[in-house]
C-alpha cells in the first residue's frame, strides 16, 4: 500500500491541491501530446486510486481536451499556465503531473511509456550524466 496524501500547487500559487488515496503508477510518458503539452521531452504523472480535493483557486482550472482524444486532457492553471491534477473517470483515479507537486510522492518513477513517440533529444534512461541544479 502506498496510501498517500499529496499536495500540490500551481506556479503563480493560485491554486492548490491535495489527492489522498494510493499511488498505483509513475510513468514518465513520452507520447506526442504530453510533449505538446509540457513543452519538453515527456511528461512526468502520478496516478493515484483516490480522490481530488481542491483547496483553493479552483476558479483558475479550466482544462482542454483534445477534440479527437478519448480521454486526453489537459489541466491548467488560467494565470499561469501550470499544469495541474485531473480526475480521469476512465480510470477512477486522480492524473498528477508530478511536478506541480509540494509533497514527495511515496512512489518512484516505474517506466518510460510511449517511447516510440520519444523524441531524438529527450531524456531516456540512465546513460546521461545526471546534474542536482542546471548545468551551463
Ligand atoms: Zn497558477
Ligand atoms: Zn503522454
Amino acid at each position: 500500500m502506498n496510501e498517500a496524501r499529496l499536495e500540490g500547487s500551481c506556479l503563480c500559487g493560485e491554486v492548490a491541491y491535495v489527492v489522498r488515496g494510493e499511488a498505483r503508477r509513475f510513468y514518465h510518458c513520452h507520447c506526442k501530446r504530453c510533449r505538446k503539452a509540457t513543452g519538453t521531452g515527456h511528461a512526468s504523472n502520478v496516478f493515484v486510486d483516490g480522490e481530488l480535493e481542491w483547496l483553493r483557486g479552483q476558479e483558475n482550472v479550466t482544462w482542454f481536451k483534445v477534440p479527437d482524444a478519448i480521454r486526453f486532457g489537459n489541466t491548467f492553471c488560467v494565470n499561469c499556465g501550470s499544469r495541474l491534477p485531473r480526475w480521469v473517470p476512465e480510470l477512477t483515479g486522480v492524473m498528477i503531473p508530478a511536478g506541480s507537486l509540494d509533497t514527495e510522492p511515496s512512489i518512484a518513477p516505474q517506466a518510460r511509456i510511449f517511447g516510440g513517440s520519444k523524441a531524438p533529444w529527450s531524456c531516456g534512461g540512465d546513460t546521461l550524466p545526471q546534474f542536482d541544479e542546471y548545468a551551463g
